[in-house]
Parts: C-alpha cells; sequence; structure tokens
C-alpha cells in the first residue's frame, strides 16, 4: 500500500494540515508536540476536558470515541489519524479509515487489542511465546496442561499495567480466578522464571519500509514498568538481533503501518547460545513508555517515526547519540514514601526535581496530569551521558532522591 505524503503548511482551502490521534493520554501529548514541531496542526478525540494531549492540541474534540458526530468532525479536520491508545474502539477506527488514512488499521488494532489473536499471530509468524492455554469455557479450564501451573491468568483484552492479571499456583486457585475475573475469555500462561525483559520499537510505513530503534531493556516492578536502559552490549547481541528480526516479522504480517513496540521476555534456555532465549510478550499498537528515551537519547523519537509513518514521510533510520536510562515518575513520588510517617489527610506534595535537575544529563519530562494518585503515570526522568557507567549512577542518584524503588 502507498500513501500520498500529507505535507505540513497551508492547504488549497486556506486550512492548516492537521494530524489527528485518538486519545488524549501522555503519548496522544508527545505525538503533538512532536507533529507540531515539524508544523502540522494537531485535533485529538478525548472525552476528558483535562486530557494532557488535549490541553496542548490546537483542536481537542471532547466526545465518546464512538461519537459519530466527533468522528465526523476528525475527518473533516484531519488529514491523516492515528492512536494512542491500544483500547480506542476497532469500529471507530473502520469509521474514520473509511475516509482518511488512518495508521495502524483497525484490523492491526483489533489484533492487539486480544491476546488470544495476539498470541495466534505471534505463532503465525514463526516467533516463540511462553507456553499457554486459552480459556473461554469451563471445559478449557478444566482441560488446562499442569505444566502451565503455576501460571498468570490474563483476561484476553482490557489489561495494562499489570491489571487484569492473576497469579495462579494450582487448580483451585485458577478456578477460583477465573470466577474473579467474571469468567471473561482468558489466556493461562506459565510463570517464567525471568532473566529480564526488552522490547523493539519498529516503525514501518505505508510502502512496507522499515526501521527499529535500539533493543530496550526494560525493568517491571509490581507490574509497571519502572526502568528502561539503553545502552550497547545490553543484550547479547545475538539476542538483540533476533528482537529486531523478530519485531519486523511481526509488523510485516501485520502490513503495520506506525510505531509498533513488540516486549520480550528473556528466559534461561541451556540448549542456546549464551544460555538465554526470547519469548514475545506482548504488542503494543503504538509508541510505548519503554521508548521514551528516544526524546533525548537519538536524534529522531519514536513520536517524530510516529508523524513520517502516518504522513507518508520518509522513515530516516533512528541513531542513539547517548546511553541512555529512563525512569518512570508514578504518582506515588507525591505521596509520603513506605517508612515514612503516612499523614492521615494526605495531600500531594512536589518531588524534588530541583535536585534532581541538577544531575548532569537530566531531562525531566511530566505530563500536565492535574491530579497525582499512587500508580499514575505522570511523567518520567530520562538519563544520558557520556558513558553508561555514569548514566547508570546517575540514575541510580535520581532514584535514591525522589524515592523510586527498583527492586
Ligand atoms: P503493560 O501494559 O504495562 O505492558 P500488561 O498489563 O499488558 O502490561 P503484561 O505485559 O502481560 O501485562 O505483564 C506485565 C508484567 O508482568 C510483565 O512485563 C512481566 O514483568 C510480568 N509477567 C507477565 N507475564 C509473565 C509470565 N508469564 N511470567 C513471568 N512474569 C510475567
Ligand atoms: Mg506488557
Amino acid at each position: 500500500m502507498t500513501q500520498q505524503a500529507v505535507l505540513p503548511g497551508t492547504t488549497a482551502n486556506g486550512q492548516q494540515t492537521t494530524l489527528g490521534v485518538m486519545g488524549g493520554g501522555q503519548l496522544g501529548r508527545m505525538f503533538v508536540q512532536a507533529a507540531q514541531r515539524m508544523g502540522y496542526f494537531t485535533a485529538v478525540l478525548d472525552p476528558d476536558p483535562a486530557s494532557p494531549a488535549g490541553l496542548v492540541s490546537h483542536y481537542h474534540v471532547q466526545a465518546d470515541y464512538l461519537d459519530e458526530q466527533a468522528l465526523a468532525q476528525m475527518m473533516q479536520r484531519c488529514a491523516a489519524i492515528t492512536t494512542e491508545f491500544e483500547n480506542v474502539p476497532a469500529g471507530a477506527m473502520f469509521t474514520l479509515g473509511a475516509h482518511r488514512p488512518v495508521a495502524p488499521s483497525a484490523q492491526c488494532l483489533a489484533i492487539a487489542q486480544d491476546r488470544i489473536r495476539e498470541k495466534a499471530h505471534f505463532r503465525a509468524c514463526g516467533v516463540p511465546t511462553a507456553p499457554y492455554a486459552v480459556i473461554t469455557t469451563a471445559e478449557q479450564l478444566a482441560a488446562v496442561d499442569e505444566a502451565l501451573l503455576p501460571g498468570i491468568l490474563k483476561t484476553a483484552q482490557l489489561g495494562y499495567d499489570g491489571k487484569g492479571q492473576v497469579r495462579v499456583a494450582d487448580r483451585a486457585g485458577l478456578a477460583a480466578a477465573w470466577e474473579q475475573l467474571r469468567g471473561v475469555p482468558c489466556v493461562l500462561e506459565r510463570r517464567l522464571d525471568l532473566h529480564g525483559e526488552c522490547s523493539v520499537i519498529v516503525a514501518r510505513g505505508w510502502d512496507g519500509a522499515m526501521v527499529t530503534f535500539p533493543v530496550q531493556r526494560n525493568l517491571h516492578v509490581a507490574g509497571i514498568l519502572a526502568m528502561t536502559e539503553v545502552f550497547d552490549g545490553i543484550l547479547p547481541a545475538q539476542l538483540a538481533e533476533q528482537a529486531r528480526t523478530s519485531a519486523c516479522a511481526i509488523a510485516r504480517e501485520l502490513e503495520y503501518v506506525g510505531v509498533l513496540c513488540v516486549e520480550f521476555f528473556v528466559v534461561a534456555d541451556a540448549s542456546a547460545p549464551g544460555g538465554s532465549a526470547l519469548l514475545v510478550n506482548e504488542i503494543a499498537p503504538r509508541p510505548h513508555n519503554s521508548g521514551h528515551y528516544t526524546l533525548d537519547a537519538c536524534d529522531h523519537s519514536q513520536f517524530d517515526l510516529q508523524v513520517h509513518a502516518l504522513a507518508g514521510l520518509p522513515l530516516p533510520m533512528p541513531r542513539q547519540h547517548s546511553p541512555a536510562v529512563m525512569l518512570n515518575l508514578l504518582g506515588d513520588l507525591w505521596f509520603a514514601r513506605p517508612g515514612e510517617p503516612q499523614p492521615a489527610d494526605e495531600q500531594p506534595r512536589t518531588p524534588d526535581w530541583e535536585s534532581v535537575l541538577a544531575l548532569p544529563g537530566a531531562h525531566l519530562h511530566l505530563y500536565g496530569k492535574l491530579r497525582a494518585s499512587r500508580g499514575r503515570k505522570m511523567g518520567h526522568l530520562t538519563l544520558t551521558g557520556a558513558t553508561q557507567q555514569q548514566v547508570r549512577e546517575t540514575a541510580q542518584q535520581a532514584a535514591r532522591m525522589l524515592g523510586i524503588a527498583l527492586a
């Protein structure tokens, strides 16, 4: 498929070329900022009047994602439309896609929204996954292979940041967990002993051209991404290459257009060279939290490439110019730390940005969320520097100053 390039500037009817995004969270905000820097106008559809992207966009359509009038407004304003939110109803993207270039497509979103379809796609691409079983009926529940226990029961749809997941030890626990999840379609995955986790961001154009960012190593704490580290040698070269090749295969087979993140588990495998192997976990059909470091450590960010891909512009191969560590800033930092006196009436306080910003190579990104709450992603901090040792040390210092738990 090809797509005529959508260029920034004034169009024949005197309007400004506008790119649209479904969803107004922080990913939408950073997309909007990248698009605006290149001279595009932007439009955001999000029901929240205080959405982080809505607050900085030229246009903010405040309505439900399936609101027909709102979709009509987006189509009328926008030359091309993307999403920042994987659970945007695929139906909305079908409607938009009938009249405007939409990337990623509704079909790709529908696959990414459903762990059952997603895993089937990985297998079809020949990319190995954790052992799993689909559970949609009581019969399937009863027939589960012992080898999948202990496991993690995950809802097929609408999970994020570890939500919609229950760890189960045995059959009785599995039955209770499925009941707790109200018997919705699920997958049961064997609980793996992880050596680590990594992800790859790939951008694919309408013409099928693909570029990838370097492989990122990710640390999750309590099911939420806490830290991403990216520098040479972060993974054995062979695994890093395999991660990139697998990510490209997954994008190609989906005929994906836009920015896609592919997340992997690193597990012990005595039969593999180097003693470890990769299993694909899941995909995110959009820029990803683990790629935020690209804003400060690469010559093109993941959001720049989302703009390029959507607008049908050439895709430059991004180059990382500095080793980087990214720390997520969760709402917990706005409240008393464990071990500190907990005030009865918890009022959010401002974290000590002044000390953190005195650190060399510290880049603060706050998403403009008006209210902090525990577990909410409020921003991130990227540390860049001349050497990996330096950025790692500074990241540890920043984590200590802010009270970020990295274990
Ligand atoms: P997010 O939206 O943040 O990516 P999610 O809710 O989609 O998260 P997963 O990526 O499936 O959930 O799982 C979140 C984290 O839980 C993983 O990154 C990993 O640390 C851990 N985890 C998930 N599945 C397994 C497994 N089978 N074995 C061991 N750990 C797992
Ligand atoms: Mg995940």
